[in-house]
């Protein structure tokens, strides 16, 4: 229920909607719109929040024009650094998500709202914002709260949403160390995202595709060094001079949405004796069973074969470790676009969705992935999210 406008705001609001609607028949990149300036102007005081969204509701019998005003008006609302209103606005958009499903034509500005997001964050973030806690506890970077509207809305390619999404939520990424047993794991002093698969699976290109980046300095591939938990420090610390180097020590400050990506790689698909697949597995466990700052863990499978012994091992060693835990574990096929438009052949994720019953992860999500046209990519971050939660 949205209150109805006082009555000294009814003339400039009523200006307002056909200003509106007038800019909502126009393409986005024609400046200026008059709209958007009368908007920025009363959204400058969020008083004005509820009577703005007022205004919007006579458009929400079309669900597409109703989306845009309401996109058009987040995005000011960030600009104006009123980020509570902002992700209300968010949250209506994602609301209005439904009812877009079978209308085309017009669609949101996704990019530039995640742009007016990330500029928000980014402001936050340098008045120290972060560190003070200046965000809700438990929000997260408003450029998820985009994704979480989008992921309503009917999905179509964009790269450059792609684009941008990831340079917002990435600043830097740097890898850090490899470490070899327990105890040489980096101190649990941030969340951690685990990524678990047999090698040329597409964990190093996916890694890639979900941090925007087109080759991390990736060095599972060097030989001698497979059998190690490779860290990479997403986001260390604002303004650090320079980006952190194998053995740095990383502790102490960093910045609140920085989190760890570590590649575990999947040693017992090797061909080595028995007792090393043994002990590496015994490490996996131990590494599943007590890091405590573990949020979530991607386990990679081929989209174009399906499960191996050695992934059905990993899906009941992970039933085991994370029953009645928080960890999330998610089951990923890889190279959907390797069977042409079709994606993932529905045989093999039948067989995989089988496999993940047998082995005692059945009621866990399955995505489907593509390094190469960014499919997926959206699920991903919003269980890589639950790393990056102030
Ligand atoms: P990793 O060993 O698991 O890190 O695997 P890589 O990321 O290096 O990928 C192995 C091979 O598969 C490389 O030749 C990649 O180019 C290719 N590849 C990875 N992901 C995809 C994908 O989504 N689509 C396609 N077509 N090829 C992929």
């Amino acid at each position: 229920e949205v209150p109805p406008p006082p009555p000294n705001l009814s003339p400039l609001l009523a200006a307002f909607r056909s200003l509106l609607e007038l800019s909502l028949s126009l393409p986005p990149a024609s400046p200026p719109r008059g709209a958007d300036l009368l908007l920025a102007a009363s959204l400058s005081r969020r008083s004005l929040f509820p009577p703005s969204l007022a205004l919007l509701l006579p458009l929400a019998g079309s669900p597409p024009l109703y989306s845009r005003g309401l996109a058009t008006l987040a995005s000011h609302l960030f600009a104006a650094g009123e980020e509570g209103a902002a992700r209300e606005a968010l949250a209506e958009l994602g609301r209005a998500g439904a009812g877009c499903r079978e209308l085309g034509g017009e669609r949101p500005d996704w990019a530039g709202l995640v742009k007016a997001a990330a500029r928000h964050a980014a402001r936050a973030r340098s008045a120290g914002a972060l560190q003070k806690g200046g965000f809700a506890p438990k929000t997260c970077n408003p450029v998820l709260s985009v994704l979480d509207a989008y992921a309503s809305h009917p999905r179509f390619a964009d790269p450059l949403l792609a684009e941008q999404v990831a340079t917002a939520l990435v600043r830097r990424v740097v890898f850090l160390t490899g470490a070899v047993s327990a105890a040489t794991l980096p101190a649990p002093d941030r969340p951690e995202a685990a990524f678990v698969g047999r090698s040329n699976v597409g964990k190093s290109s996916l890694v890639n595709m979900l941090c925007g980046r087109r080759a991390l300095a990736y060095t599972s591939k060097t030989p001698g060094k497979t059998q190690q938990f490779n860290y990479f420090a997403v986001n260390d610390k604002e303004g650090r001079g320079r980006e952190i180097r194998y053995g740095d020590e990383v502790g102490g400050e960093r910045d609140r949405d920085s989190f760890y990506i570590v590649d575990l790689p999947g040693f017992g698909f090797a061909k080595v004796p028995a007792a090393v697949k043994r002990s590496w597995g015994e490490l996996m466990d131990e590494y599943f069973k007590t890091r405590r700052n573990l949020r979530v863990v991607f386990h990679l499978v081929d989209g174009r074969h399906g499960c191996v012994s050695e992934d059905a091992r990993i899906m009941r060693q992970c039933a085991d470790a994370f029953r009645g835990s928080k960890v999330e574990y998610v089951v990923v096929l890889t190279k959907a676009d390797k069977n042409g438009s079709k994606g993932v052949d529905s045989e093999v994720a039948k067989g995989v969705r089988e496999v993940m019953k047998e082995c005692g992860v059945g009621g866990r999500p399955l995505l489907i992935t593509s390094s190469t046209t960014k499919l997926g990519r959206d699920e991903m971050w919003r269980f890589l999210k639950t790393c990056c939660e102030y």
